[in-house]
């Protein structure tokens, strides 16, 4: 019965509490403690595992098992029951523990004659601690009461401060945070930084985690969530937010304070004896480990809302700020779990570079980091737990390799690299006013890519003549609801008056595939790359394509406009989305609107087929702009997000140089501009052979143009097109090593 059940529950907690609270040696509070949770369960078996190191696990204390297997019992992550509670954060239950998959017979511990088993992890917020687990000798199904009793002890036994020492002989849990460590991860934004560590969120320290009233802890839990309510409303209703991207940002978070899922499972934990921190921590606990396993980045971008929230909520109720008296260190170098865009753009140009546990190369924080050109390293695993305030760090984020308190060598070395980066930097700065002429006289327009407001100030420092790429999707992105017209037009005309009359192409909304809205249905296709997106979306639905194109002609008003369509396949899509832009012209006009002072209609050339379109199709366009990305995974069927072959076919591959060649002459014969703004356009020496075989402009993000252009400086584009198709005549496959060798023998 739950009451009874329930108040069980609280008196276990209570015991529990005065246990920890006991003077003693760990080891004989450990093993109180399985006592104490046998007993008040009614199970033959209680034990604590816990991490020896990353992968592998110690029974530490049992009640129930021999006792000689003590410290000495292992398993590694994954392996038996105990190992794969572990590893995947959630809960077994079995009345038959040996005939369940997976199961490992530990013989020194005498398990053998136990049936039942009942294994949860005791984790804390983004760390694995390690297993409990119950046994009895009878074939029981443990209730989901008895499951959630134990989750909830879980929690408490999480919490106990000095769990680290009862690995071996007191020996701590993981190494003091002192030695050096270095993390693998991957590049999310190029360069290199040497700074301190800055801790995002510190964690939030649980001193109570068993309350004794529960009125008190749910009226606690209540008045934290109804501040945590105000908090968000407030910072939502503050209009001197830098721009609509916060805004939206915050939305979501809404959306979450007002989850009665959330807030029920809470008030439940609180009925169980858990405090109304202890619970918060309970379910962001259980909310990160789901997160693990989530494959789709808009659902784990919303779990990290939520966890954004509890952890507002954790300091609301602790009143532990994330002002933990410390002083940002000089040359900060930011240290998440995660980070939203939103919080990434507060931090600003302070940060020397940004380290974070999770991310992606798509992500929204990614794209912050990249506008405010800020090294970036993703996937550095458990980085958050090893680092300490103020720690020193190295952030390589071309190799995607962090050094924490690195050694003196290493530091040394990594200081030189830095010192090279900033000359180079200087001698690009000295060229920006310069134009990108090769030395054979021809002349590369160098143009960036954005998709962000904070992108335009990189526009007159980088020296690029203009937006050759303007995504839109992160507008669509970061929202809960169809962005309105009027926002859209009023940010769209912030970009053009930030690009002080420099062209700005904007492309028309590319979802699908990897993005998705969070307010569209979401599709489930096979293979969504492939799938219906961009264009065929715009097509299909058009309401969201014509309010679009309306904002821009809104946002336009009497300047030029530049528009191009993403992912046209074949001709007729091009024909169609280009007259439902002149149809929304014929209508503005109509209305008395201002219209634009040119319009120019472009498409994105990125899947083969466009470039054999007939004739009529390379005349209509008034520019074509070559998705790269999209044309190279096409072109060799290589997924782009696909670590395993993504990097497989490079794009000096000599069938792809003949493929853009073929594009170059059709474009060159129907007098269409032609640009290339792929990741390739930014890459020194691919972008030398894309000028070398023709095309005369190239996008690309705005920390490449440097590089690009002091090298083209340098280069004799016409000898250098003879290299590519020397090589190219003698049966290459590939040109990259005939232009390495060449440029090896070029003074630059
Ligand atoms: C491309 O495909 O090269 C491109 C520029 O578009 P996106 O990367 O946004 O798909
Ligand atoms: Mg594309």
């Amino acid at each position: 019965m739950p009451e009874r059940s329930e108040s069980d529950s609280r008196k276990l907690l209570r015991r529990l509490r005065d246990t920890l609270a006991e003077p003693g040696a760990g080891q004989e509070r450990l093993d109180r403690i399985t006592h104490l949770i046998a007993d008040s369960m009614g199970t033959q078996v209680c034990s604590v595992y816990l991490f020896r190191d990353d992968e592998t696990l110690e029974l530490c204390s049992t009640q129930g098992l021999k006792k000689e297997s003590v410290h000495k019992t292992r398993m590694k992550l994954g392996e038996g029951l105990v190992g794969r509670v572990a590893k995947n954060s959630t809960p077994i239950n079995t009345p038959n523990a040996p005939a369940e998959k997976g199961f490992r017979y530990m013989p020194e511990t005498g398990e053998e004659i136990y049936s039942s088993f009942l294994g949860v992890p005791i984790q804390r917020i983004g760390e694995k601690v390690g297993v409990l687990v119950v046994q009895s000798k009878d074939q029981r199904h443990y209730s989901d009461d008895e499951v959630y009793a134990l989750e909830v002890v879980a929690m408490v036994v999480a919490e106990m401060s000095e769990l680290g020492a009862f690995i071996g002989e007191g020996e701590a849990l993981s190494a003091p945070h002192k030695n050096p460590v270095m993390f693998r991860g991957g590049t999310g934004q190029e360069g290199a930084a040497e700074g301190r560590v800055w801790l995002h969120e510190p964690r939030v320290v649980i001193t109570n985690p068993v309350g004794d009233d529960p009125v008190k802890e749910q009226e606690r839990l209540n008045k934290a969530v109804a501040d945590l309510r105000l908090s968000v409303d407030a910072m939502l209703s503050t209009n001197h937010l830098a721009d609509q991207e916060h805004q939206q940002v915050l939305e979501a978070y809404r959306m979450f304070a007002n989850s009665r899922g959330w807030l029920r499972r809470m008030e439940e934990d609180i009925s169980r004896g858990l405090s109304a921190e202890a619970a918060v921590e309970k379910e962001q606990s259980q909310a990160r480990a789901r997160l693990e396993s989530v494959p789709d980045p808009y659902l784990r971008d919303r779990l990290h809302d939520l966890d954004d929230l509890s952890n507002r909520l954790l300091r609301i109720l602790t009143g532990q700020g994330l002002d933990t008296g410390a002083d940002m260190p000089a040359n900060p170098i930011l240290v998440a779990r995660n980070i939203g865009p939103a919080e990434l753009l507060d931090y600003g140009r302070k940060l020397r570079g940004v380290v974070l546990e999770e991310g992606s190369v798509g992500s929204h924080a990614a794209i912050v980091a990249r506008a405010l050109s800020i090294p970036l390293v993703i996937h550095a695993e458990l980085i958050t737990t090893e680092a300490l305030n103020g720690d020193h760090i190295l952030v390589d984020g071309d190799q995607g390799i962090v050094h924490l308190r690195p050694e003196e060598t290493v530091a040394r070395a990594f200081r030189e690299k830095i010192a090279m980066q900033a000359e180079a930097q200087t001698r690009y700065a000295s060229l920006r006013d310069l134009p990108a002429t090769s030395t054979c006289g021809k002349t590369v327009s160098l143009l960036m890519n954005a998709g962000l407001m904070a992108d335009l100030p990189s526009l007159a420092g980088s020296g690029a003549e203009g937006v050759g790429l303007f995504r839109t999707e992160l507008q669509f992105l970061v929202r809960s609801h169809v962005p309105k017209r009027g926002e859209l037009a009023g940010l769209y005309a912030r970009v053009m008056e930030a690009a002080h009359g420099k062209r700005v192409v904007f492309r028309t909304l590319d979802i699908g595939s990897d993005k998705v809205l969070p307010y569209m249905k979401r599709v489930e296709e096979p293979n969504p790359a492939m799938g219906w997106r961009a264009i065929r979306v715009g097509l299909d639905k058009p309401g969201v394509l014509r309010m679009q194109l309306q904002a821009l002609l809104r946002a336009a008003a009497g300047r030029p406009l530049s528009i191009m369509f993403p992912f046209v396949a074949e001709f007729d899509e091009f024909r169609d989305a280009r007259q439902r832009l002149l149809d929304e012209v014929e209508s503005e006009r109509a209305l008395g609107h201002k219209l634009p002072s040119i319009l120019e209609v472009g498409a994105m050339l990125e899947t083969p087929s466009l470039a054999f379109a007939p004739e009529a199709f390379f005349e209509m366009a008034d520019f074509i702009s070559i998705g790269g990305n999209d044309l190279k995974q096409f072109f060799f069927a290589a997924d782009r997000e696909n670590e395993r072959v993504r990097k497989r076919y490079d794009m000096l591959n000599a069938s792809f140089i003949t493929f853009l060649e073929k594009i170059v002459g059709r474009c060159e014969r129907a007098g269409t501009p032609l640009s290339f703004c792929g990741e390739d356009a930014g890459r020194p020496v691919e972008a030398l052979c894309l000028a070398a075989i023709g095309m005369r402009t190239l996008s690309m993000r705005p920390a490449s143009i440097g590089p690009v252009k002091h090298l083209i400086r340098k280069i004799n584009l016409d000898d250098l097109r003879a290299v590519m198709d020397g090589a190219r005549t003698e049966g290459a496959t590939n040109l990259r090593p005939a232009v390495m060798d060449w440029l090896a023998r070029q003074d630059i």
